[in-house]
């Protein structure tokens, strides 16, 4: 079953179930300017759960499209490592607005995937939040789940909250097991981190009101929000166990091949630049520019990525703008949108392809000298020096070190950027040393900004 009709019939299920369709909003939140971007189909919503926002409907649907690549979810760093991260993907998600609550929630999900796409219910496994009984009772005596593929887990992974006050309450999620070719263990399990158990679906019971001194009050009327990544559970419906394996996918990395001149089909620099041109495309045509700083430098970060594994695989010249063509084909005909900015975004893209490719180069032999010679940690002077006169957002160089399992200084980046501030304050704000030209950045000085933004990605880059 392709991903286009998986997506069909989950708004058909739910339609048929009394829930209004309701498109897709766009990555940049309308409506929430502390968020980066929308990272879940409940987002354009959120009003409505909080009471603020009334609508004319109790129950819908959507399929979302939604990046996680920066602020509280971000999914970059899994890139090329797992199976099941993208930092672009399509959430379909069924909502409640003080409409049903646990047992429908549950077993609509359990309808959709066994009856509608007919996944054998071995494979399947849930998980509860400890203390919901209500739930496990629902998953043990209605769906009849055999007891041992239902698990209670006490962790935050499955109490979602919106904020650190506000509505909240417990989840259960749905998981698919891939078979015992792949490692990993069963949710909840010490070895729960492995690919075998992918998540595929989570269930959020809005249940409570958090006040301000952290206690938890019911809700006069509880609300359901659902998520389940389209990729996963597309490669479910093509038995495959990674999402890179799916058509939409094998059709990207195709191109991606063909613009980089590859042979080497299952390099992971063709499934990252696949998962890349998603992002960025869709970024741009939602009004992202690549720039120095909040959105604008996540977009610039994830461009100069991909390129660099472009270079990574030979490939010297532009390419990656190429790609919005290969995506208009697979993507198109359910993101019209992405069809009428296509020219747009093809335009912006080459251009950050060509202004990288200034120092690109010349920054990539600096980086393979010490390569060479250093094994374990990248200093921060370099990192700096990386940064600041070749445009290597830190996180860039911090990918390819881990390639070579090489870590990189963070503490002393830290303290380089802060000395170049220092220079820059005493020298008047806006005279930046000779260096920056190179970037063909502006000589506006950023660097504030942007070191809190790296200093965010390294410590998660660091946690693993
Ligand atoms: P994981 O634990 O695998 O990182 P998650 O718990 O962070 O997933 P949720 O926040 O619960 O994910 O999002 C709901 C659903 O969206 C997930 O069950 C999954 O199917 C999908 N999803 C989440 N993050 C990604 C991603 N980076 N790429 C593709 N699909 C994703
Ligand atoms: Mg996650
Ligand atoms: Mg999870
Ligand atoms: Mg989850």
């Amino acid at each position: 079953m392709k991903s286009s009709e998986i997506r069909q019939k989950f708004l058909e299920f739910f339609e048929s179930h009394g829930h209004v369709i309701v498109p897709s909003s766009a990555l940049v939140p309308g409506n929430d300017p502390t968020l980066l971007f929308t990272n879940a189909g409940m987002v354009q919503f959120k009003d409505v759960f909080l009471g603020q926002d009334k609508r004319a409907y109790v129950r819908a649907a959507s399929a979302q499209r939604c990046v996680r690549a920066g602020g509280k979810h971000n999914d970059l760093e899994n890139v090329g490592y797992t199976a099941r991260h993208h930092t672009f993907f399509e959430m379909l998600g069924n909502f409640s607005f003080g409409d049903y609550f646990k047992r429908n929630a549950i077993l609509f999900a359990w309808e959709f995937l066994v009856d509608t796409l007919g996944i054998p219910k071995d494979r399947l496994w849930a998980t509860v939040y400890a203390e919901d009984d209500e739930a496990a009772d629902i998953w043990l005596n209605e769906v009849g789940i055999m007891p041992a593929r239902l698990v209670r887990i006490g962790t935050s992974d499955n109490f979602w909250q919106m904020g650190d006050t506000g509505p909240c309450g417990p989840c259960s999620e749905i998981f698919y097991d891939h078979g015992p070719e792949v490692a990993g263990g069963p949710p909840g399990s010490k070895d729960a981190e492995g690919d075998r158990y992918i998540e595929i679906w989570n269930l959020v019971f809005m249940q409570y009101n958090r006040d301000a001194s952290g206690q938890l009050h019911p809700l006069p009327k509880p609300s359901v929000d659902t998520g389940m990544g389209l990729e996963r559970i597309a490669a479910v419906m093509q038995q495959v166990h990674s999402n890179y394996e799916i058509d939409l996918f094998r059709d990207l990395i195709a191109a991606a091949a063909r613009v980089t001149n590859t042979q080497e089909l299952s390099s992971n620099s063709l499934k990252v630049i696949a998962d890349h041109i998603r992002a960025c495309a869709f970024l741009v045509t939602d009004g992202v520019i690549p720039g120095n700083e909040g959105r604008g430098y996540v977009l610039r970060r994830i461009i100069r990525r991909a390129i660099r594994h472009g270079y990574r695989l030979g490939q010297k010249q532009p390419f990656f703008h190429l790609l919005v063509n290969d995506l208009a084909h697979v993507m198109g005909q359910a993101y019209p949108e992405l069809m009428a900015a296509q020219e747009h975004v093809t335009a912006v893209l080459r251009q950050e392809e060509e202004r990288f490719a200034e120092t690109l180069d010349n920054g990539m032999e600096v980086l393979e000298a010490v390569l060479r010679q250093e094994k374990q940690m990248l200093g921060g002077e370099l990192v700096f020096r990386l940064y600041d006169t070749f445009g290597f957002p830190v996180d860039l160089t911090a990918d390819i070190a881990r390639e070579r399992g090489v870590a990189i200084d963070q503490a002393g980046f830290e303290a380089a950027m802060a000395q170049q501030r220092e220079r820059a304050r005493a020298s008047g704000k806006f005279s930046m040393q000779a260096g920056l030209e190179y970037t063909g950045l502006p000589t506006e000085f950023h660097g504030y900004e942007t070191l809190q933004q790296d200093a965010q990605i390294l410590a998660l880059y660091k946690q693993g």
